[in-house]
């Protein structure tokens, strides 16, 4: 039998109701002749819920009791899933992480999936079983304790287990119809895709497109694995959602594809830096080791041998990279005048795989940002990707503007 792989957030699974609802899909398409093995999150608000109770009790946690606890949400939903299905006649079961077993590092509260082995879930499969739910979010480390994933990691575990299984498809279900050119509240023209390349979503998910984890597609993207983001609140059809696939099968696309934005990005400069071999790497050494993200990097034209240079990384990480930095000036391995944090920037950037074959992308936006009199802080590109830092509050502004410019709302 073919398997498929169908994943329920937590808006899909906030109630019985609309676990019944969920229910009767996954029987839909037991009845075409898959097996499916049905990855579930928690209802929705129970995870940050679960988060808050452990902040409260020991706010510097053991990181192995904060994901025995958090963990706990997916396994109310999985047996509820289980018990529904089951009320329908569906032969179904339950499995928790550490029964599959989904075997992860021990890195918790992030951790990574290592393995799935799929004998023991294939074999129920063979007796007759039409339907494994499995707790997402959730795995077993080497030392036998219960890990997670990171937050919205059941999308995670739902491609792990699509690769795992060798599913036809992936399927992800969500309270959003699919991918979207761009934020609909944002922009009110922005168009659903019906195909967007692994690629392309890699990067709308990691700028801030919060519809899948990033990670998720990164699998995806390595295995080959059809993803489908679809609403559970929409009416079945084969052509709902947005296909996220492999660039060969999606014949033609618009230059840009999608338009994203970040709020929570902020531009750190350091003043007067000596301008020397080895000066990029006293900066950015120390901000790594401090686990800063840095995303995009100038450095300013040297006069009298200082420089200015500027960076960006997310604005939650500004005090981590001020330490980082003072402590590398303390230890007299850096020396700069001074260092300026903006936390009142926002990141827009442009996506598209079709930037590889086709030029003026850069000069069109650049262009449009102008024409709305908005001034450009820091640029950063990539292959398929144009980024900008504006100021915060001109982000809507360049969203719509460049949506426009670009034409996105024509398919
Ligand atoms: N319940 C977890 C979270 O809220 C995992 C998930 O839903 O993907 O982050
Ligand atoms: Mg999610």
């Amino acid at each position: 039998m073919p398997v498929l792989v169908m994943k329920f957030g937590g808006t899909s699974v906030a109630t019985l109701d609309r676990i019944k609802r969920a229910a009767k899909r996954v029987a839909l398409e037991v009845a075409k002749g898959y097996d499916v093995i049905v990855i579930v999150s928690a209802m929705s608000g129970k995870t940050n819920e679960l988060v808050g109770w452990v902040n409260e009790t020991s706010p510097l946690y053991d990181a192995r009791e904060y994901d025995a606890v958090v963990s706990s949400g997916e396994n109310v939903t999985a047996g509820l899933m289980a018990l529904t299905l089951q009320e329908m006649d569906v032969p179904a079961r339950s499995w928790q992480g550490w029964q599959v077993p989904v075997k992860t590092t021990s890195a918790h509260s992030s951790a990574r999936i290592e393995e799935i082995p799929s004998d023991n879930i294939m074999a129920k499969f063979g007796e007759g079983m039409k339907v494994a739910v499995v707790a997402g979010f959730q795995g077993i480390s080497p030392e036998g304790r219960i890990t997670t994933l990171g937050r919205g990691g059941s999308d995670t575990t739902a491609v792990a287990f699509a690769a795992a299984f060798d599913a036809e498809r992936c399927d992800i279900y969500t309270d959003v119809d699919g991918v979207y050119t761009t934020d609909p509240r944002i922009a009110e023209q922005a168009r659903k895709l019906d195909k967007i390349s692994f690629e392309e979503m890699l990067e709308l998910a990691s700028l801030g497109a919060k519809v899948l984890q990033t990670r998720s597609v990164e699998l995806a993207m390595r295995y080959k694995v059809k993803l489908r983001v679809l609403s559970s609140f929409e009416e079945p059809s084969d052509t709902a959602g947005t296909l996220v696939c492999d660039e060969e099968e999606i014949m033609e696309s618009n230059v840009v594809s999608g338009i994203a934005y970040s709020r929570d990005e902020a531009k750190m400069t350091l003043q007067s830096v000596a301008d020397r071999p080895g000066i990029a790497a006293a900066i950015f050494g120390p901000l790594s080791d401090a686990g800063v993200n840095v995303d995009m990097i100038i450095q300013n034209i040297a006069e009298e041998g200082r420089t200015d240079m500027t960076f960006s990384c997310p604005t939650d990480q500004v005090m981590r990279a001020e330490k980082a930095l003072n402590d590398a000036k303390d230890a007299g391995e850096l020396n700069f005048a001074d260092l300026i944090a903006d936390t009142n920037v926002a990141k827009i950037s442009a996506v598209g795989i079709g930037m590889r074959s086709q030029s003026g992308v850069a000069a069109k936006m650049f262009q449009t940002l102008s024409d709305e009199g908005i001034n450009i802080k820091v640029i950063a590109t990539s292959e398929i990707k144009i980024s900008v830092l504006v100021d915060r509050k001109y982000m809507e502004l360049a969203v719509q503007s460049l949506h426009d410019a670009f034409e996105l709302e024509k398919a």
